[in-house]
C-alpha cells in the first residue's frame, strides 16, 4: 500500500532548497522567445508554374524570409527553448554551437535577444559574409582550420562553462514534431486550398538532419501518402549511408554547397522516415541557384539549387508516368551569403565550374520536362 500506515508525516521538518534565482532568468528568457514567435510570420510558399510539367505543381517554402535569414530560425528558437526547459542554461552562461554558418546567424541573433554571449565555432574556410553576419549580431567566431574539428572545440568551450546548443546532436528532439506549427504543420496547412492538397513529394536537403526528421515523422503521424525525398550533393554520408542504413558511412567527396552535405553520418539523421535519395552534382546545384534568382527575382543559397534540382528529377519521372500532383520544397537561405563563392563567376571558375554550360542545361530540363 502506497498510502497506508508506513506513510506518516516526517518528525523532522523538510528542509527546503534555497529559492533558485535562476528560474526568474529562465521565465523571462522563455517570455522573450514566446513573443518573438507570436511576433514572427509565417514564411511564405512560393507556386511555381512549368508548363513542360502538365499537372504538377511546384512550392516552394521560403524560409529565407526569416529575420535571420534561413530555416536555422525555426532551429536556434527550438534549441535555445530546449536549454531553458531542460535547465541546462543559466544566467551567466555563455553559450556555444559548432556550425557552417546559418545556424550560426541564427544562434547569435537570439542570444542576443537573451541578452547571452555567443561563441560560434565554424570552420575558418566558411563564406566570409556569414562570419561577419555573426559578428554583427554581437557573436564571437572561433575559426577552426580543420573542419573536422568543430565539435572538438565546441565540447571543449563547453567544459569551460559554456552552454553547448548542439545542433548537431539535438535537431530532431528540439523540434516539436507532431506540430506546434513546425515546418511540415506549416506546409500543409498552406496546401490545404491548392488542387493537390496532398503533396506527392515533399523534398529538402540535410545538414543536421532534423528538418528530414521534423517532415518524415509529421507525414506518418498525419497518416498522409506523401513521401519524403532528401536532395544531396553526390557522394554525401547520408546519400552513401540511407540505403543500407549505414551509420558508420562517410563522404566520398566534399561538397561546395554549404549547410547540406555532411561528410559523416550526424546523430540527427533519420535514415527510416526517407522515401528516396536524389543525389546532386554541385555544379548542378550552384546553375539550378543561379536560376532561382531568374524564377523568384531573389537569389537563394547552393542548397536551395539542390532541392530544385531534385524537384525537376522526381517531376520528370512523374511526367514520364503520366502523374500530376504537387512537388514541395525549401529555399533554404539567402543567397546575398555567397556573393563572394556561389554567385561570383571567378570563384566558380577557380572551382573549375562551367557556369554556362550547367545553366544551359538547367534551362533545358526546366523547358522542355527532362531532367
Ligand atoms: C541546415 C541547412 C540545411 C539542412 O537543414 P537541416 O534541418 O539541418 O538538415 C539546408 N540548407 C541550409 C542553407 C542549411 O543551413
Amino acid at each position: 500500500m502506497l498510502f497506508g500506515p508506513a506513510w506518516r508525516m516526517p518528525d523532522m521538518p523538510l528542509s527546503l532548497p534555497p529559492l533558485d534565482l535562476d528560474r526568474a532568468f529562465v521565465r523571462e528568457a522563455i517570455g522573450k522567445l514566446k513573443r518573438e514567435a507570436a511576433r514572427s510570420a509565417d514564411t511564405h510558399l512560393l507556386r511555381l508554374e512549368l508548363p513542360a510539367y502538365p499537372g504538377i505543381g511546384f512550392y516552394f517554402k521560403d524560409e529565407a524570409a526569416h529575420p535571420t535569414g534561413s530555416l536555422k530560425h525555426r532551429l536556434a528558437r527550438s534549441l535555445f527553448l530546449y536549454a531553458l526547459c531542460n535547465g541546462r542554461l543559466r544566467s551567466d552562461q555563455a553559450v556555444v554551437d559548432a556550425s557552417s554558418g546559418s545556424t550560426a546567424i541564427s544562434e547569435a541573433w537570439f542570444a542576443r535577444l537573451l541578452g547571452l554571449e555567443f561563441i560560434a565555432v565554424m570552420p575558418a574556410c566558411t563564406a566570409p559574409g556569414k562570419i561577419r553576419d555573426v559578428q554583427a549580431l554581437g557573436g564571437r567566431c572561433d575559426l577552426v582550420d580543420d573542419p573536422a574539428q568543430v565539435h572538438a572545440r565546441a565540447a571543449w568551450h563547453a567544459e569551460q562553462g559554456a552552454c553547448h546548443l548542439d545542433q548537431f546532436g539535438l535537431a530532431e528532439r528540439a523540434t516539436d514534431w507532431r506540430g506546434n506549427n513546425n515546418i511540415a504543420e506549416s506546409i500543409l496547412a498552406q496546401m490545404a486550398d491548392e488542387p493537390d492538397p496532398v503533396p506527392a513529394w515533399i523534398v529538402c536537403g540535410v545538414g543536421t538532419g532534423g528538418t528530414s526528421a521534423t517532415i518524415g515523422r509529421y507525414l506518418r503521424y498525419r497518416q498522409l501518402s506523401t513521401q519524403l525525398c532528401v536532395a544531396e550533393p553526390t557522394g554525401s554520408a547520408f546519400a552513401r549511408g540511407w540505403a543500407g542504413r549505414d551509420t558508420t558511412a562517410v563522404a566520398d567527396a566534399v561538397t561546395l554547397i554549404e549547410g547540406i552535405g555532411r561528410p559523416k553520418v550526424e546523430p540527427c539523421f533519420l535514415f527510416e522516415v526517407v522515401d528516396a535519395v536524389v543525389e546532386v552534382p554541385d555544379a548542378q546545384s550552384i546553375a539550378a541557384a543561379w536560376e532561382l534568382e531568374t524564377l523568384f527575382g531573389h537569389r537563394y543559397g547552393g542548397s536551395s539549387g539542390t532541392n530544385l534540382v531534385a524537384c525537376l528529377r522526381l517531376a520528370t519521372a512523374m511526367r514520364a508516368r503520366g502523374a500530376g500532383g504537387s512537388i514541395v520544397s525549401l529555399l533554404c537561405d539567402r543567397g546575398a551569403r555567397y556573393d563572394q563563392t556561389l554567385f561570383d563567376p571567378a570563384w566558380l571558375a577557380g572551382h573549375g565550374i562551367d557556369l554556362e554550360k550547367e545553366r544551359l542545361a538547367i534551362r533545358r530540363a526546366i523547358g522542355t520536362g527532362a531532367c
